[in-house]
């Protein structure tokens, strides 16, 4: 579970931009939901906070079910989820372990990831994209 003192510089996988913009209540487990809303309370509280992007298990993923078979290097789910972590740090033109304040990320994800093509490549078939790109729509025209 996330900790407060976690907090100075939380690393996030650079695909969870998205989904915690759009997180909703739902997740894999109620562990995972609780532990969403820890990492997420404290980014609210303090969006000049750090974050550095990465491509690996992050502060979200530790109270996730399927953690084990993302910290793999060569699972098909590991190797699946990277890529979108990739696909976004290429599409922001950033490198992995980038550490920006979280509300200027926010700020860059959706100025520079919002056209419907790149939420297609990135997303995908994820199977929480019905539940969590509602957010988009709020941006559209901005
Ligand atoms: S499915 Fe993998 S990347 Fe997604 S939250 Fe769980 S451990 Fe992290």
């Amino acid at each position: 579970m996330f900790k407060e003192s976690e907090s100075e510089c939380i690393r996030i996988r650079a695909h969870h931009l998205f989904c915690m913009q759009g997180f909703q209540g739902y997740g894999y487990s109620s562990e995972f939901v609780a532990n969403m809303r820890l990492v997420l309370e404290s980014i609210k509280a303090s969006p000049s906070g750090h974050l550095e992007l990465v491509s690996e298990c992050d502060a979200i993923c530790v109270s996730c079910p399927h953690k084990k078979e993302c910290s793999l290097s060569d699972s098909f789910l590991a190797l699946k989820i990277r890529k979108m972590d990739q696909l976004v740090l290429e599409k922001l033109g950033m490198e992995e372990q980038t550490v920006g304040e979280a509300k200027e990320l926010f700020r860059l994800v959706n100025k520079k990831l919002k056209n419907p093509s790149d939420i297609e490549e990135v997303c995908g078939s994820c199977r929480w994209r019905q539940k969590c790109l509602w957010y988009l729509q709020k941006n559209e025209g901005n």
